[in-house]
């Protein structure tokens, strides 16, 4: 028998599940890394925990500290998880853009949402960088993980899921695919498969058509949550990428569908975007049986029911095709 003394234990060590039938006519192996299988549901249970331990070292944060953190949701949750296990209160910004759903989450775990406009410049005091900033400077005790500058998030990327990846193909992993957000997950784990692959581990950017990384000079909004900037985190190694593939949201919501309804991986846009990326890139390239790419699927599909697999929220945001195409199942074959 096996008991764990905390949700924390279970943070990583994630499974690679194997794509089989949205792969059509790729000869080489493409699977996923499932982060949703971390505790708080995504990647950033990893970086929440490293964050927090740093911060107790340093002094930065001090018992009855206060986290305030600009969040999308996830981070949110990772560190909200953390805190209710070591007495910490938690305050996050979130856009407006972000879900109710995933504010409802970080509130079941004890912690405070503060919602910021999304279509404001991120210099803007309304934004949710700004706002997490007063926040964060006026309020006794606070600390600001800062995901988009705090090294630890990088770091806990090279020490976990780079690692995790390496040992569980055999070594065999010849491409790595993920979104870009702050640029953690790709800059830790890419840097990691290249140091011990001796450079030869290609990584590929998966990004959003509106964000910075894939074209700086058509910057506008998207649909897909999490993913892409309007400028550069200091927690992405811009070096690094070999390729920056981008996708439409269409295309990301399409195979976010897919993914579930085919593969039975219930996941979130920025996975579907993702795997869209990879699929590209493999095609594009011609990867051959002999190639082993490995893409990192970030959060579960339950976030977005009201969104992404509402038929009724996808037409209302001119997806109407993508609904069309992936509800009608061919029952005649
Ligand atoms: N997908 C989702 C849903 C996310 O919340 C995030 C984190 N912002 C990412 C992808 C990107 O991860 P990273 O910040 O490590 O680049």
């Amino acid at each position: 028998m096996t008991i764990h003394n905390s949700t924390a234990e279970l943070i990583g060590n994630t499974p690679l599940i194997k794509l089989n039938h949205v792969t059509d006519g790729i000869e080489a192996t493409i699977a996923v890394k499932v982060e949703y299988f971390n505790p708080g549901g995504s990647s950033k249970d990893r970086i929440a925990e490293r964050i927090i331990d740093a911060a107790e070292k340093s002094g930065e944060l001090k018992p009855g500290g206060v986290i305030v953190e600009p969040t999308s949701g996830n981070t949110g949750v990772g560190l909200a998880m953390v805190a209710q296990q070591r007495g910490y209160r938690a305050i996050f910004v979130v856009q407006d853009k972000v879900s109710e759903s995933k504010r409802a989450v970080l509130r079941a775990y004890g912690a405070e949402v503060v919602v910021a406009p999304t279509n404001v410049e991120p210099d803007d005091p309304r934004s949710y960088y700004r706002v997490s900033d007063r926040l964060a400077s006026t309020i006794p005790g606070a600390f600001k993980p800062n995901q988009y500058d705090n090294p630890n998030g990088p770091l806990s990327h090279y020490h976990t899921t780079g690692p995790e990846i390496w040992e569980a193909t055999d070594h065999k992993v010849t491409h790595f695919v993920a979104g870009i957000g702050t640029g953690g997950t790709i800059s830790g784990t890419g840097r990691y498969l290249k140091d011990v692959s001796d450079g030869k581990v290609q990584v590929i950017g998966a990004d959003p058509e509106g964000s910075i990384y894939s074209n700086p000079s058509d910057v506008h909004q998207y649909k897909i949550e999490g993913v892409g900037e309007d400028f550069y985190p200091k927690a992405f190694d811009r070096d690094l990428p070999d390729e920056i593939v981008q996708v439409t949201d269409a295309e990301a919501f399409e195979m976010t569908r897919r993914l579930a309804a085919e593969e039975g991986l219930l996941v979130g846009g920025s996975a579907g975007m993702a795997v869209v990326s990879a699929l590209k890139y493999a095609r594009e390239h011609e990867l051959g049986a002999d190639q082993t790419v490995i893409v990192l699927l970030p959060d579960s599909g339950r976030s977005y029911m009201e969104k992404i697999f509402n038929d009724d929220w996808m037409r209302a945001n001119g997806f109407g095709d993508v609904v069309d195409r992936t509800t009608k199942p061919s029952l005649a074959e």
